[in-house]
């Protein structure tokens, strides 16, 4: 694989898991908490977490517009569960006060779609863009797509809870968000796919 650097946000949440997965496909990935430490880099994953605190340490942290910056440019980006609130542009649910999204993503996200900590849940997707065997996908309090913009790419949806569709996994350009957490189990398809995207085929 020729050289490439992905940064992860690693303010909070599950950065470790996407670095180790990152580490065992051979690249090179760097942590993510000030600003200068977003240049150079090929490729952003923000974790999953929680992303109420995460959207306030990166207030603090002068991060909120450098992470605007980067992915508003058309930079790779990938944002998995709280990541994905933090991408979409519009999210409901969300705590009194409201919370700072980077936004990029023509999406309306339900942060809490599926419910608290108890409502989490394992299942098996299918997303075509990933190739024809289903993929499995761990969703923890996780949020869900309840509405696309006209660029959005849906990856794989689910039906919801009125039997209305709903997108646990789309893509628009160089955003890429998935609603469950692919780090948290042992297929690296989608870190391939987002590897692809960042323009390297990880086979
Ligand atoms: N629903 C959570 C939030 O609002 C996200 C949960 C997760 O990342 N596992 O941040």
């Amino acid at each position: 694989m020729s050289e490439i650097a992905i940064g992860v946000l690693a303010l909070q949440g599950d950065f470790e898991e996407h670095i180790q997965m990152l580490a065992r496909l051979g690249v090179a990935t760097r942590e993510v908490r000030k600003p200068e430490e977003l240049r150079g880099l090929d490729g952003l994953i923000i974790p999953g977490g929680e992303s109420t605190s995460m959207g306030l340490v990166a207030e603090c942290w002068g991060l909120v517009e450098p992470l605007r910056a980067w992915v508003h440019a058309g930079r790779p980006a990938w944002g998995t569960c709280a990541g994905l609130i933090l991408l979409a542009d519009r999210a409901v649910g969300q705590k009194r006060g409201g919370q700072p999204l980077i936004g990029g993503l023509d999406v309306t996200v339900n942060r809490n779609y599926f419910g608290r900590q108890t409502d989490s849940f394992e299942t098996m997707l299918s997303a075509p863009a990933l190739g024809a065997e289903p993929i499995p996908a761990v969703f923890i309090r996780a949020p869900a797509i309840v509405e696309l913009g006209a660029d959005v790419e849906p990856l794989a949806s689910l039906v919801g809870k009125t039997g209305e569709p709903i997108y646990v996994a789309v893509r628009q350009g160089a955003i890429l968000a998935t609603a469950f957490h692919p780090e948290l189990t042992d297929d690296d398809r989608w870190h391939r796919y987002f590897l692809s995207m960042v323009g390297e085929v990880g086979d």
